[in-house]
């Protein structure tokens, strides 16, 4: 992976956070996930689409962070529970 550079320093970004969850984890298709890189020279944040720590539900096949249950079989499994 290419590192990222502070726009203003121009010195590389520090990782804080990979595969953070943003949005709101009832509307899925609004939630993305982002790595969270901060320059040690001014602390800026700056935000970048998660590039790794996807990966596929085998049982429903939506997109997820591998650090997180998939969020559509937790909703359909509290589903399940209700309708018993
Ligand atoms: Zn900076
Ligand atoms: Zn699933």
């Amino acid at each position: 992976m290419a590192e990222k550079m502070c726009p203003s320093c121009h010195v590389a970004l520090k990782l804080r956070e990979s595969g953070y969850p943003m949005g709101s984890s009832f509307l899925k298709a609004d939630r993305v996930h982002v790595d969270i890189y901060e320059c040690p020279e001014c602390h800026g944040i700056r935000l970048y689409a998660a590039e790794s720590d996807m990966v596929t539900c085998p049982k429903c096949g939506s997109l997820h962070s591998a650090k997180e249950a998939c969020a559509v079989c937790a909703l359909n499994k509290a589903l399940d529970e209700a309708n018993k």
